[in-house]
Formats: structure tokens, sequence, C-alpha cells
């Protein structure tokens, strides 16, 4: 699994520790995490680095104009315009 370390912005592989959690929102989330082997900072999947911890991979808080949390088709592409 690739993971991307956010602090020295490093790319590696590595087997990676589940994390679940209940969120209020979204309910039961879960996401990977490894340590960076350089920093040991807690690094997340490649896939999921930008969608911090909501884990939904429909959710894009860095799109900026979406809120609809998700539920609208045009979320993953940053450019939402569902008024939501
Ligand atoms: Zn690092």
């Amino acid at each position: 699994m690739r993971f991307v370390c956010e602090t020295c912005k490093k790319t590696f592989d590595a087997e990676g520790t589940k994390q679940e959690w209940m969120d209020r929102t979204y309910g039961a989330c879960s996401r990977w995490v490894a340590v960076c082997p350089d920093c040991s900072a807690e690094c997340q999947t490649a896939r999921t680095v930008k969608l911090q911890a909501d884990g939904l991979d429909s959710a894009d808080p860095d799109g900026g104009s979406c809120s609809c949390g998700g539920g609208c088709s045009n979320c993953g592409g940053g450019s939402c315009s569902c008024g939501a």
C-alpha cells in the first residue's frame, strides 16, 4: 500500500495499520496509516491523503466549493455546483 508523508512529502510503500472510529457525521469510518521511515510522522495512504479524517472517497474538503458532504457526484473534481 502506498503512503504519503505530509511532513517531508515522501511517498513510500508500507503494510500500514487500519484505524477505525465513529464520526458524528459519517458514522463508522476507517483509514490506513503508516509511520514515515524518514521522520516517523503518521502518514495516510496516497489515495486518501487529501480527505483527512472523513474517510469518504467522495468527500473532498480541499475541493473548496462543495459542502454537500459527499452526496453529489461532482464532488471529486472540486468544482461542485450542487448548491448545498
Ligand atoms: Zn516524513
